[in-house]
C-alpha cells in the first residue's frame, strides 16, 4: 500500500517533536484520554435527540488496556468516531489552525516545557509509540477505518471491523533505551497514577481491566483475579456546590493535593460567569511550607479545562504577592490546545487571574475583620510577600495590599493596620509616626518615641527590612504623611517654639562649634533639640536617609556600604549638656571629652557600632579617676 505523506508543514513539526528532549511525554495520555471524552461527548450530545444511537449517558465509557505481549496501549472510546475523510483531515495535519504558535513553541527549546503543559493532541502519541493505529467507525456509518503511521514517514489507510461505533487509539511503545524506560506504560500502577493526575475528573468512567488478591475460599491460599475498575473519580470536588462540600472533604483534598500535613487556614471556592467563566477552589496554608522561600518552590495554580489539568502550576494566575495561596482554576473557556488558542489564553488568563487577585484580596480582608487570631497566624507566614507586594513595581500594587499589612503598635503593644493606626490618631496629630530597627524594645526607648508617647502619639515600630520602604511607597495613608521619628522632624513644635530654639542656638552656637570641632570627622554636624525628652544627646541621620538603611545595605553587599551622614543632636535643658557647657571656659580639654562621651551614648542608642571600643572604655576610666 502507497503510504500517505503528512502535509508539508506537519512533517516538520512531527519531526521536531519527536526527537526533542521531552520531559513531560506522560502527558501523552492525558491527550489521548481528552480526545476520547470530547468524541463521547459528541456522541453523547446526538444522543439526547436522536433515539438511534441507542446509548445512554451511564453506557459511556473509555477503557485502556495494556498488553505486554505486543507491548501496546490501547485507548478505546464509543464516541461518535471517525469516517475515513475525517481520519486524514483530522489525523493527517497537526496543529492546523494554530500552527504558527505552536511551531514557536517548538523552535525555542527552552519554550518546549509549555507543550508538555498544553500539550499537542494526538500526536502526542508519538513522544512513546513507535508505531499508532488508530482504528474507527463513525456513528452512522457501516464501515470502519484503520489508520496506521509509524511518525514522520506518514501513513496509509485501509478498511477494517469494528462491531460498534468508536475509536480505538493503538499505541506500540518505543523500545526501551538506558534513558528511557517505555514500559512504564504497560505498568497497572503508572497508568492509574497518570489517570489520577491528569485525568481524574474526566466526566466519563476511564475503565481497566486491574489484577486483585483475595483469600482463596479454603485455606490461607490468595488467589489473583481480574477485575474492571474505574480509575477516575469524574466528579472534581470545586465542580460541587459549595453547600454538598464539608469541611473535612476540603481539608483531605487540600492535603492529598498539596501535600500538607497541616489543615488550610482558609477555603476560597467560588464560580464566574462572564465573558470567561471559570470555577476556582483556593486555599490559604496555615503556615509557609518549609520551602517557601527558596528557589524550588514552585508558585501558581493548577490549571484544568474541563476536568482536564492541563498546567500544574500556572504562575500567570497568580500575582507575587499572593503566590502562597495553592488551590485549582477550571475553565471550560480555554482549550486544551494551545497550538490552537495560544494568543486568546494569554487574554482569558489575564481575566482569571485578575478575579483571583481581587478575590483573594477580599478574602483577606474579612478574615482580618472577623478572625484577627487567624489573620495574624497568616500574617505571621506571609505576612511579607504582602510587604514586597507594596514596595514592588513603583506601587504597583499597593491599593491591593496596603491595608492587607499589619504594623507593630507601640501604644497598643501589639500588630495594627494603618487604617486602625489612623482611626487611633488624637486630635492634633497630623503624622504617622514609625521608626525603625532590629529590635522592638530597643526602638521603644528611642527618645523620640518618649517624647511622641508623652504626648498620647502612637508609634509604628518597624523591624522587618523592607518595612521602611512602605511608607516611601505610600508617600501617605489616607491623606496622612508619614514620619521618621528617628530621623525626621517630628513637626512638634509650633511657631514660638521653634523661634525659641533656634535663639537658644544661637545664643549657644559657641558649645555647638566646639563640640563639632571636638568630634571633627564623627559628625555632619551637632545641633540642639527639644525632642530628646529625658535623654541628653542623640543621633539622626543626614536629610534623606537611615541608619537601617545603612545596615541594610552593609548586610546584603559590603561591597555598596554607604555611610550615612551623623547629626548629633543635643538637650539644652539637660545637666549633662549644661554640665558641659560650664567646663568648656573652665577646662577645655576636659570639656572635649563630655564631648566625646555624649557622642559614644548616642551612637549606642542607635544601635551603631563604635569604631574604637578601648578607647571608650579608657575615657570612662579617665574620667572617674
Ligand atoms: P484536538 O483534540 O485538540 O482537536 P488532536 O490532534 O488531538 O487535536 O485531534 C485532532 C482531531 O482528531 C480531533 O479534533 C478529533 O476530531 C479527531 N480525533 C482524535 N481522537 C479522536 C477520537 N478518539 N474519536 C474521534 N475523533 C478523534
Amino acid at each position: 500500500m502507497k503510504k500517505r505523506q503528512f502535509k508539508a508543514e506537519s512533517k516538520r513539526l512531527l519531526d521536531l517533536m519527536i526527537n526533542s528532549i521531552y520531559t513531560h511525554r506522560e502527558i501523552f495520555l492525558r491527550e489521548i484520554i481528552s480526545n476520547a471524552s470530547d468524541a463521547i461527548d459528541k456522541l453523547a450530545y446526538t444522543a439526547l435527540t436522536d433515539e438511534q444511537v441507542g446509548l445512554s449517558r451511564e453506557d459511556f465509557a473509555i477503557t485502556i488496556t495494556c498488553d505486554p505481549e505486543s507491548r501496546t496501549i490501547t485507548v478505546s472510546d464509543n464516541g461518535i468516531g471517525m469516517n475515513k475523510d475525517e481520519m486524514v483531515e483530522n489525523l493527517g495535519t497537526i496543529a492546523k489552525s494554530g500552527s504558527l504558535g505552536f511551531k514557536q513553541g517548538l523552535e525555542n527549546a527552552e519554550d518546549i516545557d509549555i507543550i508538555g503543559q498544553f500539550g499537542v493532541g494526538f500526536y502526542s502519541a508519538f513522544m512513546v509509540a513507535s508505531s499508532v493505529t488508530v482504528i474507527s467507525r463513525r456513528y452512522g456509518e457501516d464501515t470502519a477505518w484503520k489508520w496506521v503511521s509509524d511518525g514522520a514517514d506518514g501513513y496509509t489507510i485501509e478498511e477494517a471491523e469494528r462491531a460498534y461505533p468508536g475509536t480505538d487509539i493503538i499505541m506500540t511503545l518505543k523500545p526501551d533505551t538506558e534513558e528511557d524506560d517505555f514500559s512504564v506504560y504497560l505498568e497497572e500502577t503508572e497508568i492509574r497514577g497518570l489517570i489520577k493526575k491528569y485525568s481524574d475528573y474526566i466526566r466519563y468512567p476511564i475503565r481497566m481491566e486491574v489484577t486483585k488478591h483475595r483469600k482463596a475460599e479454603s485455606g490461607d491460599a490468595v488467589e489473583t483475579y481480574t477485575e474492571v475498575e474505574t480509575l477516575n473519580s469524574m466528579v472534581p470536588i470545586w465542580q460541587r456546590a459549595k453547600k454538598d462540600v464539608t469541611a473535612e472533604e476540603y481539608d483531605t483534598f487540600y492535603r492529598e493535593k498539596f501535600f500538607d500535613y497541616a489543615k488550610p487556614l482558609k477555603v476560597i471556592h467560588f464560580g464566574v460567569e462572564g465573558s470567561v467563566s471559570f470555577k476556582a477552589l483556593l486555599y490559604i496554608p496555615g503556615k509557609a511550607p518549609y520551602d517557601f522561600y527558596t528557589k524550588d518552590f514552585k508558585p501558581g495554580l493548577q490549571l484544568y479545562s474541563s476536568g482536564v489539568m492541563i498546567m500544574e502550576n500556572c504562575e500567570d494566575l497568580l500575582p507575587e504577592h499572593f503566590r502562597f495561596v495553592r488551590g485549582i482554576v477550571d475553565s471550560q473557556d480555554l482549550s486544551l490546545n494551545i497550538s490552537r488558542e495560544m494568543l486568546q489564553h494569554d487574554r482569558q488568563l489575564t481575566i482569571i487571574a485578575r478575579s483571583i487577585e481581587k478575590k483573594i484580596r477580599s478574602e483577606l480582608a474579612s478574615l482580618l475583620e472577623n478572625d484577627r487570631e487567624g489573620y495574624e497566624t497568616f500574617y505571621t507566614a506571609f505576612g511579607r510577600l504582602l510587604k514586597y507586594g507594596t514596595v514592588s513595581d513603583y506601587g504597583a500594587h499597593k491599593t491591593v495590599c496596603q491595608d492587607l499589612l499589619l504594623f507593630f503598635s507601640h501604644k497598643e503593644g501589639k500588630p495594627v493596620t494603618l487604617k486602625e493606626y489612623v482611626a487611633a490618631m488624637p486630635e492634633g496629630q497630623e503624622k504617622i509616626y514609625y521608626v525603625s530597627g532590629e529590635n522592638k524594645d530597643r526602638l521603644a526607648k528611642l527618645p523620640q518615641v518618649q517624647t511622641l508617647s508623652a504626648k498620647g502619639y502612637d508609634v509604628l515600630l518597624f523591624t522587618d527590612d523592607v518595612d521602611e520602604f512602605i511608607p516611601q511607597t505610600l508617600m501617605t495613608y489616607e491623606e496622612k504623611g508619614f514620619c521618621n521619628a528617628a530621623t525626621e522632624d517630628l513637626g512638634l513644635q509650633t511657631e514660638e517654639e521653634k523661634q525659641a530654639l533656634q535663639s537658644k542656638s544661637e545664643e549657644m552656637k559657641g558649645m555647638l562649634t566646639f563640640v563639632k570641632e571636638a568630634l571633627g570627622e564623627q559628625v555632619k554636624d551637632v545641633r540642639l533639640s527639644t525632642d530628646l525628652g529625658s535623654h541628653a544627646a542623640c543621633l539622626t541621620p543626614e536629610a534623606g536617609m537611615s541608619f537601617e538603611m545603612e545596615k541594610y545595605m552593609k548586610r546584603m553587599n559590603p561591597e555598596f556600604a554607604i555611610s550615612v551622614g551623623r547629626i548629633l543632636e543635643l538637650n539644652p535643658e539637660h545637666d549633662a549638656v549644661k554640665a558641659l557647657l560650664a567646663t568648656m571656659t573652665t577646662d577645655p580639654l576636659k570639656a572635649k571629652d563630655y564631648a566625646q562621651l555624649l557622642m559614644y551614648q548616642a551612637l549606642l542608642m542607635a544601635d551603631l557600632p563604635i569604631e574604637d571600643p578601648t578607647a571608650y572604655a579608657e575615657l570612662i576610666c579617665k574620667l572617674m579617676v
